[in-house]
């Protein structure tokens, strides 16, 4: 595991930069001079350093996006222009493809082929897709005929959709080129400018997507970035008043704060906040689908993933079943690091989350709860192994928290309505599955489940046509799908008399 795995040049080349940020066409340090570092999750060593971006760093980044937005050749494009922009941003994505998997994998520990076949395609599918938005974005015409028309008058109304103007994005560490992207395609379609803060953890790519940006031929200003840490970079940019809208994926916790921030200042927000998704399954589902489903559902990244599959209930009389296949499955696993390509689990994101996922098997274990397989931490590096764990209440923290790591609880159930009032009985609602070939059963259950997305006989899937979001605690608002161009734009009414 402590063996060094030999990286591409340029990667290394990319680590070994001066620590930089970009402010409008400055490639620039904090202002204080301040650093940050940056680990490799696979070994707890310290791969580079970033700039701890400060307030003054934020406010600066904020003015140079106000200004590229009130009046530049970006202003002016046509949508067309755009279109081909975000177009030839996917290119240079899927040109450096391979650097950017590799550079996502030393930053956060994910496997590095999995970030090119997953991550990395993920942002050159959705940009391109956001491309095609670019030329479609309309408005309407209406006829207003008030009662109290001025005799002799007519009118004539339209509704025009305008880019909101300078988005704020803020995004956590689980999928940072993912999460980036989902922000920078709909502002970039629309015409906005963006300032986007990093999660603290995992600033890489998104440097090496303002690099691409500029190089697609952006004027500078259109995309900043401002690395640093959350409480410092990303507290001054959710409570700046020159920022129109504020886009946040992390923490639900941390999401309030950020709402509360913008509340302020009226600034336009959306929230993509934590989940706890339930996978149910009925009795009559083919259990081996649904055992690879569910281990996938929550395995995949380590578990580190907004709408993992992390809460199983299933049908009594095939319970002990089916978590003994996603067992069997999880042993099967192979733990280690991400530039390995045989690597199926890689190490969490940082020692902080190692130690909170591990924390909540040890609480488990204290509570009572039956371990079924892995429980176990280890390092060099930032392991947990894949978890399962029954015998679980469903008031347990380990049911109604968000843990975020490869930790999955399982119970049996009896009946749909039960399950039903189960899978609800949590704070949050981004995702759901369903596993079952009872079409009569599916159809039933699906208006009753709280949440944002349901999944039939599979978990996860995401495609830019797709609006994705939560219910309840896990958010305000929609990415991705025609859905997003809403949450981009403003509406404004013109009314003439004539
Ligand atoms: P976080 O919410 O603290 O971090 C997300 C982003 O918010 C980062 O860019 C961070 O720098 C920034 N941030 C932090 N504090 C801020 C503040 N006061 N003002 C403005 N921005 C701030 O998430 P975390 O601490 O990295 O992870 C903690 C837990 O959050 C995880 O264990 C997991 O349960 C949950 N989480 C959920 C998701 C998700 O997609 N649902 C993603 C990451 C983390
Ligand atoms: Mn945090």
């Amino acid at each position: 595991m402590t063996a060094r795995l030999p990286i591409k040049p340029e990667s290394q080349a990319f680590i070994e930069r001066p620590p930089r940020m970009l402010i409008g066409a400055d490639w620039t340090a904090a202002s204080d001079g301040g650093l940050m570092n940056v680990y490799n999750p696979a070994t707890g060593e310290v791969l580079c350093q970033t700039p701890a971006g400060t307030p003054a760093d934020v406010d600066r980044a904020v003015r140079v996006a106000r200004q590229t937005f009130e009046d530049s050749a970006w202003s002016r494009m046509a949508p067309r222009e755009r279109q081909n922009l975000l177009w030839r941003f996917a290119d240079l994505l899927e040109r450096d493809a391979d650097l950017i998997a590799e550079l996502e994998c030393l930053n956060n520990g994910k496997s590095a082929v999995m970030a090119r076949l997953v991550d990395v395609q993920v942002c050159i599918d959705f940009l391109r897709y956001m491309a095609g938005w670019a030329t479609k974005i309309s408005g309407s015409v209406v006829t207003p005929s008030m009662s109290l028309m001025p005799p002799g008058s007519e009118y004539h109304s339209f509704i025009r959709r305008e880019a909101v103007g300078v988005v704020g994005a803020i995004v956590a560490w689980n999928f940072p080129l993912i999460l980036a992207c989902w922000k920078l395609g709909p502002a970039l379609a629309t015409g906005c400018t963006i300032v986007l803060k990093p999660a603290d953890e995992t600033p890489l790519t998104a440097l090496k997507l303002a690099e691409l940006a500029l190089e697609a031929g952006y004027p500078p200003g259109v995309f900043n970035v401002v690395t640093g840490a959350g409480p410092v970079a990303g507290a001054a940019l959710a409570c700046h008043p020159q920022v129109d809208k504020l886009t946040f994926t992390g923490s639900t916790v941390v999401g309030k704060q950020i709402g509360k921030a913008a509340m302020d200042n009226m600034t336009r927000v959306t929230l993509e906040l934590g989940g706890k998704s339930p996978a149910i399954v009925l009795d009559d589902a083919n259990l081996a689908d649904a055992a690879a489903g569910v281990a996938n559902g929550i395995f995949f990244n380590q578990g580190q993933v907004c709408c993992a599959s992390s809460r199983l209930y299933v049908q009594r009389k095939v319970f002990d079943k089916v978590v003994a296949d996603i067992a069997g499955i999880a042993d099967g696993l192979k733990i280690g690091n991400g530039l390995d390509p045989s690597t199926q689990i890689g190490p969490l994101v940082s020692a902080k989350q190692q130690a909170r996922v591990h924390g909540y098997i040890q609480l488990g274990r204290e509570k009572g709860a039956t371990i079924a397989c892995g429980g176990e931490q280890f390092g060099p590096g930032y392991f947990v192994k894949p978890t399962v764990i029954v015998n679980i209440d469903q008031q347990n923290p380990l049911v109604q928290e968000e843990i975020f790591g490869p930790v999955l609880v399982a119970m049996p159930f009896d009946d749909i309505d039960e399950a039903i009032r189960l899978a609800n009985d949590n704070p949050y609602g981004l995702g759901a599955s369903i596993w079952s070939n009872n079409l009569a059963a599916v159809h039933r259950m699906v208006p009753r489940i709280k949440s944002g997305s349901v999944w039939v006989n599979c978990h996860t899937v995401l495609d830019p046509t797709l609006p994705f979001g939560g219910y309840k605690m896990s958010g305000i608002g929609r990415e991705m799908g025609e859905a997003v161009i809403d949450y981009y734009t403003e509406q404004k009414t013109v009314v003439l008399r004539y």
